[in-house]
């Protein structure tokens, strides 16, 4: 349906404008509108695509302005349905992503210490052990008590459920007794390893949220991504800061793509009591749907399973109360919200349906239409996958988190030999007739890369086509956040979201697919990254 109207609205731009603002001919355009699948010349009028067809030189002609590029791609821009964006510009937290030793990693934040004043604190992220050439372990407090006795150091593991800190910081922070995530060793002692433990830290970075925010938007902007959901600190006053540096800087129209907020679902019955409904906002930022954490990650194991972590005898946790959650999931379905619950382990994935399951038949089905979905479910299986259907939820998952699942990597380590290559299986999710949600989680943010990896993993059960991948990054998350009349696909009245690549990714093997082929991204009509620019 969506798409009649969405031509029906272009019909009415072309017949209103006799001359178009911008065009772009010359193309190759893959508009992913199954109507009009190709395209060679793109026209904008305002922010909207008013015109997507074939080749018209008195159009051209006629344009306020037109631009010939050479027979390059253009694809609909990304929306990444999962990342923590206001965190990617790394002014808050040092990147530790990049080193690939132990080493390197402890003389990074030696760095940043020796360029801080006494006593101020280091938060870092992004470390991941597992690809470490030296020493496979997490940092550890004696290393770090090592290079900064007086700075408290946070430095958060890249599934951002594991932190290292060193002493100075065990002293400051309100940690509890009952924080079942401090890791102790045999006299009791906290050894800095602390795993799902949620601290609200923000009020130390407060003030460089909102730079982080403009440059985020900007880097998302680079990766090709015009709209990105923002899944809000779990911690009230780092959301609150967080969301008040959103408002201000859509304000000042510093955003340079379309930002959808997940506020946390303890923050539903605000919005119920305010009357502010779903998608609320402005055309760069809207409230979006509530989310919440039913388990843990792989990497901390704490994601649920039905057997043990390789090596242990630990399952994982759950960190909600269910009853609690069913009858939020009434509140959300009465109210048409939609809610984002993270599952990672196939038993929480289970519970989590359950709890869909019931919170829905309480309310009645009264808005079959919202969708929730579940985030992550990387340990679906045909079961859950057919009652997921069943319900309407959505899997947003992470194609990029197939980087852990090659032999040696991460999953093979957590899980054993058994199970490692049990995660994330795309096609399976595909031959069940269900479409696919993708989002890069910030790990990294960058849809292409997540797209190569989806399509070249080598597994029947996981690899997918590239028609597949593109959608489940445009047009199926725009369906996803019931804005599929407005953005995901190049179609006339539709937002000009919009990608131009150096060459076709249909035409160039997989391997070569990376974000080095994003020349230019534009959101609403204006460019908001040129290549080199950034
Ligand atoms: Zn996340």
């Amino acid at each position: 349906m969506q798409n009649i109207y969405a031509n029906y609205r272009g019909e009415q731009y072309r017949m209103s404008n006799k001359s178009y603002d911008l065009i772009y001919y010359n193309a190759n355009v893959i508009t992913l509108d199954p109507n009009n699948e190709k395209a060679e010349m793109i026209g904008i009028t305002g922010d909207k695509f008013s015109f997507v067809g074939k080749f018209d030189a008195k159009l051209v002609n006629n344009a306020k302005n037109a631009i010939d590029i050479n027979g390059k791609t253009i694809i609909p821009g990304f929306i990444d349905l999962h990342t923590h964006l206001y965190k990617e510009s790394h002014l808050i937290h040092i990147d530790l992503g990049p080193f690939k030793t132990y080493e390197d990693t402890i003389k990074r934040i030696e760095k940043e210490v020796k360029s801080k004043e006494k006593n101020e604190w280091i938060f870092a992220s992004n470390w991941d052990e597992s690809k470490w050439e030296d020493e496979k372990v997490f940092l550890r407090k004696g290393d770090l008590d090592a290079i900064s006795p007086d700075n408290p150091v946070y430095a958060s593991r890249e599934d951002g459920h594991l932190v290292s800190v060193n002493s100075r910081a065990l002293e400051l922070i309100p940690l509890e007794e009952s924080h079942l995530g401090i890791v102790r060793d045999s006299n009791g002692v906290p050894t800095g390893i602390l795993k799902d433990v949620w601290l609200d830290l923000s009020p130390y970075y407060k003030k460089l949220i909102p730079k982080s925010i403009e440059k985020s938007t900007q880097i998302a902007a680079s990766k090709g991504i015009t709209s990105a959901v923002d899944n809000l600190s779990i911690m009230p006053e780092g959301q609150k800061n967080t969301m008040n540096a959103y408002f201000k800087m859509d304000l000042a129209n510093k955003l340079s793509v379309r930002v959808f907020l997940n506020p946390t679902r303890e923050l539903m019955n605000e919005f119920v009591r305010l009357g502010i409904p779903q998608n609320w906002g402005s055309s760069k930022l809207r409230f979006s749907a509530f989310k919440g954490f039913f388990d843990g990650s792989i990497a901390a194991y704490t994601a649920l399973l039905d057997f043990p972590y390789h090596n242990t005898k630990e399952y994982g946790d759950i960190f909600l109360n269910e009853e609690e959650l069913v009858n939020q999931i009434t509140t959300a379905e009465q109210n048409d919200y939609t809610m984002c619950v993270h599952a990672i382990g196939k038993l929480a994935i289970e519970r989590l349906l359950t709890c869909y399951e019931k919170g829905i038949n309480k309310a009645g089905h009264i808005t079959s239409t919202r969708h929730h979905r579940i985030e992550h479910a990387e340990m679906v299986d045909d079961t859950s996958i057919k009652k997921a259907k069943e319900l309407g939820i959505l899997l947003s998952m992470q194609p990029n988190f197939l980087k852990w699942e090659y032999p040696g990597e991460l999953y093979e380590h957590r899980l054993g030999k058994e199970h490692y290559q049990k995660l994330n299986h795309f096609a399976v999710i595909l031959e069940h007739g269900m479409k696919l949600n993708f989002g890069s989680d910030n790990m990294p943010l960058s849809p292409l890369f997540g797209i190569k990896m989806a399509c070249s993993f080598p597994s029947s059960d996981i690899k997918i086509p590239l028609d597949e991948a593109l959608k489940s990054y445009t047009i199926n998350n725009a369906e996803a956040l019931f804005m599929q009349s407005e953005l995901g696909s190049i179609s006339e009245g539709k937002y000009a979201d919009f990608v131009i690549l150096s060459k076709s990714i249909y035409e160039i093997p997989i391997s070569e697919i990376s974000d080095d082929l994003i020349e230019k991204t534009i959101v609403g009509g204006n460019q908001v990254y040129l290549k080199n620019e950034i």
